[in-house]
């Protein structure tokens, strides 16, 4: 008699979870211009690091610091400054 099966506690969901299988690579979206939506940009530069705690909208995780660093389009020229959270227990990659 087939029963059906639904992983609903964290044990089974563990037994669900394949090991030897890479994990999927999940990049964050590469930022990108507002005005024409390249991606390629200049170096940054005049990187600050601000101790700013919140909460990403997207995710929903905790960030703890924000760093702020400068770059211009390399398609339309148009400065822009990028953010990136520091997450809770991660190290900043300036
Ligand atoms: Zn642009």
């Amino acid at each position: 008699m087939a029963r059906k099966k639904s992983a609903t506690n964290p044990a089974e969901v563990a037994s669900l979870e394949r090991s030897d299988a890479p994990r999927i690579a999940n990049d964050v979206v590469p930022s990108s211009c507002k005005m024409c939506g390249s991606t390629e940009r200049t170096e940054y530069s005049n990187t600050r690091q601000v101790e700013l705690s919140g909460t990403c909208q997207v995710t929903g995780r905790v960030f703890t610091q924000v760093i702020w660093r400068d770059c211009t389009c390399l398609e339309c020229g148009q400065k822009r400054c990028d953010r990136t959270p520091v997450f809770e227990g991660e190290t900043a990659a300036a």
